[in-house]
Order: structure tokens, then C-alpha cells, then sequence
């Protein structure tokens, strides 16, 4: 029957076509399909943690999708994954890590588990280098949904490609560090990252000011 319906249809092509009727197939409009991402936070990790969307997936160990209180007013966003990350799937934890760690215990008074911690890509880059931007705007729309569930009042961004990638604004980290930006959802604060810190102690000095001015800003918003 269906091959009687397309003789038919071929041949009524014909006689159009030898009346000098053409014919074009319409071709379907590519649409980037748009991934609806889960208002939850564990079902968006259950979806990160299964993402191949990038060449990072290739050579990652553990998707580190990020962790802390998903009702806490701070969030702190880094680069992405190092190895000691990648190890155990957890951010921030390296060496960098336990400067940021005593950095918010320390200076903020508050448990690191109080606030919230992701970066803007979610596997490791290989050798560490820097994220692509492709990976990069690959990766951004789960930290944007993390930051609309989550709804923090500031986002501390830790070193240029945080800051860069979260405001899309490229000016250098040492020209807006310590200063707040409003986003409307949410303010941002850029600072150093801490691997950073590590290798330039000397700038420790600024970080230490920015942390004073995140401490106000959540004294102020109590
Ligand atoms: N550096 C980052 O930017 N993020 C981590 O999770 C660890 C180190």
C-alpha cells in the first residue's frame, strides 16, 4: 500500500515537473535542542555526572559538580577541577583548597560546609590548563542553574576565568578584585584564586581586605 502511495506520489512529481512545476524539499530547520534542566539539585547532579558534552569528559575521573549548603546567601566559584578533584570528585580540596577553606573559616568565621562551592567547568582540565571557552560556555549553563536554585545573595568568584566566564566582562582580576557588581539576581565579588595566593603570597594582603568585605556584606544582609 505504501509503495503503491509513493509510485503515485512520484509520479504525480513527474507530470508537475514536466509542466516545469519544481520541487524542493523543505529542509528542517537545525534548532540546538534546549536541555530543560531540573529545578533540583540532586537531579541536575545526577545529570552533570552523566554529561559528555565536552572533551573533558574524556579524561576526567569524577565529574565535580560542586557541594556545600544549597541554602546558604555565599557561594564561591572557581576555576575548574584539579587533580586532587578530580580524585575525589569533590572542589577545592587540594592545596588551594585548604587555603580557601581556612580562608572562609578563618577570616569569615563561618564552617566551609555553610556555603556553597562549584566552579565554571565541572571535570578537570587536562594538566590543569585553563578551560577552553568552548568548555567553558559548554559548562555554564549548569552553574547557572545551580546558582538559580541555590540563589545566593553574593558569588565570590576566585580568579579571572571565574569572574571572566560568570559577569562576561574580561577585565583583568587585578582592576575589579574587592569590588561588588551587582548582577540583579545576586552581587559579585572577584578576588585572587588561591592557587594564585600560593605562588604570590605577597597578595595575600588584598585577599585578606576582600574577605573583610564579604564578611560586611553578610553582616550587613543579617
Ligand atoms: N581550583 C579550582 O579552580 N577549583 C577547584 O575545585 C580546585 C582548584
Amino acid at each position: 500500500m505504501k509503495r503503491l502511495y509513493n509510485a503515485l506520489n512520484l509520479k504525480k512529481l513527474q507530470t508537475l515537473k514536466e509542466l516545469g512545476i519544481n520541487f524542493v524539499e523543505p529542509i528542517a530547520e537545525f534548532k540546538e535542542p534546549e536541555i530543560e534542566l531540573p529545578n533540583d539539585i540532586y537531579k541536575l547532579e545526577a545529570i552533570v555526572k552523566e554529561c559528555y558534552l565536552c572533551e573533558l569528559s574524556k579524561t576526567r575521573k569524577n565529574v565535580v559538580f560542586g557541594e556545600g549548603d544549597i541554602n546558604t546567601k555565599l557561594m564561591f566559584v572557581g576555576e575548574g577541577p584539579g587533580a586532587t578533584e578530580d580524585n575525589t570528585g569533590r572542589p577545592f580540596v587540594g592545596r588551594a583548597g585548604e587555603l580557601l577553606t581556612k580562608m572562609i573559616e578563618n577570616v569569615l568565621n563561618i564552617p566551609r560546609s555553610s556555603v556553597y562551592i562549584a566552579n565554571i567547568v565541572k571535570c578537570r582540565p587536562p594538566n590543569n590548563r585553563v578551560p577552553t571557552a568552548k568548555e567553558a560556555l559548554t559548562c555554564k549553563p549548569y552553574l547557572q542553574k545551580q546558582i538559580e536554585i541555590i540563589k545566593p545573595k553574593l558569588i565570590v568568584t576566585l580568579g579571572s576565568t571565574a569572574y571572566n566566564y560568570l559577569t562576561n566582562d574580561t577585565t583583568a582580576i587585578s582592576k575589579v578584585r574587592g569590588n561588588l557588581f551587582d548582577m540583579k539576581d545576586y552581587w559579585v565579588l572577584p578576588t585572587f584564586h588561591p592557587s594564585y595566593l600560593l605562588r604570590n603570597p605577597s597578595a595575600k594582603k588584598e585577599a585578606y581586605l576582600d574577605m573583610l568585605k564579604i564578611k560586611e556584606f553578610l553582616q550587613k544582609d543579617k
